[in-house]
């Protein structure tokens, strides 16, 4: 196994004032001892913080105040040593500290290769390594939630135990199969088999039936704000930024930092990007009719459709009522500040079950009422986020849809009476594609494809 030492910037989540820089392996801490004044790092206690003085070794100037941790293998995040340097002085002096570290014969590490080594030496699988990512990515708290939980195990557990169930049923066949003579092993029946298969189905379903929202958490839901000209769209979506925070997605140390604006409404991560037009869409109906705005418009997760209340109902609005029939949107009746002219009962009758919210955005008016309204769209009653586990990783959704067509596939056998040696091979499959979730039949390709998207410095 690799033992040589890797380092990089690694800045943890939500504290952009402090840089870390982290080394890891067999000369982390005799690497830092030679450029830290203060105490001989070589002979301290594992897991203890040194307040010190990083300097360059051949002139002995000073580069940087600093916080070491050190953390000795092997309960450490990689198991091998591990040294945190914290820094204070920004970006310039973190990078100082990163070269002379490399000046010490240090590598700088490839993108992942901690939370690869992490991986490689058992302390964590593959999901959780790929929830170490979403961690970095992650938009809300909720979302953060969600990834922390996978990083604890959740899924993987849950997974786990998925597959003993579905091993313990092929074993139960193998033996029926290679020891006829074996009276005391009750015969696995077409009856076993169907109920086990089906139970294990039915928790997969469930799985995939909470990934829609796994997936918004994670990468934001994708917004459109529609309306005819004039009614307040681009003033929704400045009173939607200002009110809460815009998100800037920043993914340190690589050179193409993604910059995206989201903004956080009460959990819910709005994604106002310009995807085919539709983060502001004024004549959208008049430009491409009805069937192909309704195209676009499916694209986006959720629609915020204005009306005027100062107005009357015009042929344009019926289009875009139209066109927005039977998707997941909400309606806006704005400036109520100003006389009625709209009609309630006919808006009513044209959104039917959908929501409608009545704002006057110049005086700031409705808008908390609004929010919720977001919110609920995506977390209504069934959906209990404290405690739901939850997919939201596209490999994962992939694997769990093969898992369960896998089991589909052995349901029909035995609904055909197949023979259960012929049975067994589909479950066994559905085994299998479970395993790649969590790595263990993981090829060593995907591994490393999948660490090297990994942000640098995790
Ligand atoms: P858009 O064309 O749909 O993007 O509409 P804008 O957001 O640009 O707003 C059009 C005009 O309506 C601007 O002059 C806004 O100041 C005004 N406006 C927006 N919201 C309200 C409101 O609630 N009440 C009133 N009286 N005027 C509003
Ligand atoms: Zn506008």
């Amino acid at each position: 196994m690799e033992t040589d030492t890797i380092t990089a910037i690694s800045t943890p989540i939500g504290e952009g004032a402090i840089a870390i820089v982290r080394l890891s392996g067999r000369e982390a801490i005799s690497i830092t001892a030679e450029i830290f004044k203060g105490k001989n790092l070589n002979n301290v206690d594992s897991h203890t913080i040194h307040y010190g003085k990083i300097m360059e070794p051949q002139t002995n100037e000073i580069a940087e105040e600093v916080m070491v941790s050190v953390m000795r293998a092997p309960k450490t995040f990689t198991r091998e040593d591990v040294v945190e340097i914290n820094c204070h002085g920004g970006m310039v002096a973190v990078n100082r500290v990163l070269e002379i570290i490399l000046a010490q014969g240090a590598r700088l590490a490839e993108p992942g290769e901690f939370t690869k080594r992490a991986f490689l030496h058992g302390r964590i699988d593959l999901s959780q390594a790929e929830a170490v990512m979403d961690l970095i990515r992650a938009k809300t708290d909720k979302a953060m939630s969600v990834a922390l939980k996978q990083m604890d195990g959740r899924l993987s557990g849950l997974i786990q135990r998925l597959r003993q169930e579905l091993l313990e049923t092929v074993a139960h066949v193998e033996v029926n199969i290679d020891y006829p003579e074996y009276d005391d092993v009750e015969e696995m029946t077409h009856d076993m088999m169907r109920v086990k298969t089906k139970e294990v189905r039915a928790e997969i379903e469930q799985l995939l039936g909470v990934a829609k929202q796994g997936k918004i958490l994670r990468e934001g839901l994708a917004t459109a704000i529609i309306g005819r000209p004039n009614v307040g769209k681009s003033s929704l979506m400045n009173t939607l930024v200002q009110e809460n925070k815009a998100i800037v997605t920043e993914i340190p140390g690589t050179t193409r930092d993604i910059i995206e604006e989201y903004v956080n409404v009460r959990g819910v991560p709005l994604r106002l990007v310009d995807t085919a037009g539709i983060r502001e869409t004024e004549d959208i109906v008049e430009r491409i009719g009805v069937e192909r705005s309704r195209k676009v418009l499916k694209e986006s997760d959720l629609i915020l459709f204005v009306l005027n209340y100062n107005d009357e109902i015009t042929d344009e609005d019926l289009k875009l009522f139209e066109a927005v029939s039977g998707l997941e949107y909400i309606l806006i009746i704005n400036k109520t500040d100003l006389d009625q002219k709209l009609d309630m009962d006919k808006v009513k009758e044209l959104a039917g079950n959908r929501p409608i919210i009545t704002t006057s955005l110049i005086e700031e008016e409705g808008v908390d009422e609004l929010e919720k309204a977001i919110a609920e769209t995506f977390f209504t009653g069934d959906i209990d986020t404290g405690d739901m586990t939850y997919v939201s990783n596209i490999r994962h959704i992939q694997l769990l849809k093969q898992a369960k067509q896998a089991l589909e596939e052995a349901m029909e056998g035995i609904e055909f009476g197949m023979p259960m040696d012929i049975v067994q091979i589909d479950v066994t499959r559905s085994w299998e594609f479970l395993g790649e979730i969590i790595g263990d039949t993981a090829s060593d390709s995907l591994i490393d494809q999948l660490f090297s998207q990994f942000c640098l410095g995790k």
